[in-house]
């Protein structure tokens, strides 16, 4: 260690049956640092990895959470540094035999009186911006697409003062697919109810090129836009005989746009109840912090929102298959539960495909923030889900049809989840980091939450809220979740998130489990 330690040496133990805890001192910490409770370090140990609690035989489990998250390879002394190296990673659980709805938590009081500034569509669902989205079938218009938006933005964006932005939803899928493979069905869903998330107020158009697989009448078959009844959306087909020249195409999306704009620029917002905040949370760029700090305070914000009668989503299949039998004893029913373990055979199946297992999922910048394999990684990222019952489940790419606490199974990949949460009808996005990600999302606001006191600092104009005062005992879990709850009711309103100040959105990115050609 070449930095001094911030403060008295620090570590943070998350359950007591655990014999490794995580190191809190910014900057880690030295050989002989010794703790409170008399453990001395007998080796430089970083913030965010292991120290061993005491001495842990080879072979014995590793036991954080209360789980065991690998066996050591060797002895390991009490104080020394429990590295990746000394981790032995268990076997995945397996899906058989696994509790079904066996925890029952007490009724949790309703939480009532809290409500948000938002704009309620004809559907009844409630949006938190008031966006234009442009539904392409096929990446192939996408620079045509591209070129309009910003005219659009340039020209006509400021004649409609109550519509936020105009946003491309732009993406790889279209063409060159094998488009009646089973799997198919993933993104071309994905894709058809992401036009309809609650952000875009039911105005539905759409550019396509005419000679793609991905014909206007796959996208959005009869009767496949709720909200439109019968109606179809409004599009603009590049090789219509009509278009003669570029102009032409870009004067037709044009006029086809200032129509939706005049109707999206009605829209006004209006008092909603909390119940009709529907948040996608997640993680990326995760460190050891995560399941200490930040996931934490995001499950007790979880909580409060079903309390209040809100959805909230949590994703990420790898991140959760480790504790699949903690989420299907919280199932509501053994429908759900089986349900849950549906999707994660699917992904099961779907990695030994590709030649791999969960354990593909961890980064570089994972392992050095601490994270020695899924296991643990897994552990820190369910707790996002805090601790109601879980009462649905949603496949890749499905929509919402229900309220409360919702397993929505995606990858964990930061743009092909927020993606697929977008389809599911979230309009909030709540998104934690300890390592540090500038992510963020056109279509929907995104609240990032550091994980640690270092990166709220140096990120400062980045992360919306710090977690990190968690490690340091400056604020509460509870304290947090409710400022991260107060915080999310003022964005839902229109208060800008970082992302939003700066711009700064990702790529929509489709899953597409299917083959291309
Ligand atoms: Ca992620």
């Amino acid at each position: 260690m070449t930095k001094a330690p911030s403060s008295k040496p620090l570590h943070i133990r998350m359950h007591a049956n655990d014999n490794v805890a995580i190191i809190a001192n910014d900057g880690g910490l030295p050989a002989g640092a010794v703790f409170a409770d008399g453990l001395a370090l007998v080796e430089a140990i970083p913030q965010g990895h292991k120290v061993a609690l005491s001495a842990i035989a080879e072979g014995a489990p590793i036991v954080r959470y209360n789980v065991a998250i690998g066996y050591a390879v060797r002895d390991i002394p009490a104080g020394a540094w429990v590295s990746e190296a000394l981790t032995r990673m268990p076997e995945a659980r397996e899906l058989l035999n696994l509790p079904i709805a066996t925890i029952k938590p007490p009724a949790a009081p309703p939480l009532e009186g809290y409500t948000f500034e938002g704009y309620r569509n004809a559907d009844g669902s409630v949006g938190t911006r008031n966006i234009l989205a442009i539904t392409t079938t096929v990446q192939c218009v996408a620079g045509v697409v591209d070129h309009a938006v910003a005219r659009i933005k340039a020209e006509l964006l400021p004649k409609f003062p109550n519509v936020d932005d105009v946003v491309g939803l732009e993406h790889s899928y279209g063409c060159g697919v094998a488009i009646d493979a089973p799997n198919a069905i993933v993104p071309i869903r994905t894709l058809r109810n992401i036009s309809q998330n609650p952000n875009f107020g039911g105005q539905v158009m759409m550019v396509s090129l005419g000679c793609e697989k991905l014909q206007p009448a796959r996208l959005f078959p009869k009767g496949s836009i709720p909200i439109l009844r019968d109606a179809e959306p409004s599009h603009v087909c590049l090789q219509d005989q009509e278009h003669v020249g570029f102009m032409s195409m870009i004067a037709s999306i044009m006029q086809t746009a200032e129509r939706h704009l005049s109707e999206l620029n009605k829209r006004q917002r209006e008092t909603c109840p909390a119940a009709e905040l529907v948040v996608g949370v997640q993680c990326g760029g995760s460190d050891a912090f995560s399941g200490v700090t930040a996931n934490p305070a995001v499950g007790f914000a979880s909580d409060l929102l079903v309390r209040a009668g809100a959805t909230v989503m949590f994703s990420e299949v790898t991140e959760v298959r480790d504790a699949i039998d903690q989420l299907t004893a919280r199932a509501v029913n053994a429908e759900v539960a089986e349900a849950m373990v549906r999707e994660m055979a699917w992904y099961d199946n779907y990695l030994t495909q590709g030649g791999v297992d969960r354990s593909a999922n961890t980064t570089p910048g994972n392992k050095k923030g601490g994270l020695s394999n899924i296991v643990e990684k897994a552990m820190g990222s369910i707790v996002k889900s805090g601790s109601s019952p879980i009462s649905g489940v949603l496949a890749p790419g499905e929509k919402l049809s229900t309220k409360g606490l919702i397993y929505a199974a995606t990858p964990a990949s930061d743009f092909i989840c927020g993606t697929l949460q977008i389809a599911a009808g979230m309009n909030l996005h709540i998104f934690t980091t300890g390592r540090g990600t500038p992510y963020g999302l056109a279509p929907v606001p995104v609240i990032k939450v550091a994980t640690r006191n270092d990166l709220a600092k140096r990120w400062h104009d980045l992360m919306d809220l710090n977690a990190g005062r968690i490690a340091t005992g400056e604020a509460t879990i509870e304290e947090m979740g409710w400022e991260l709850f107060h915080l999310m009711l003022d964005v839902a309103s229109g208060k800008k998130t970082w992302a939003e100040h700066w711009k700064l959105h990702n790529a929509l990115v489709l899953f597409n489990p299917a083959p291309v050609t």
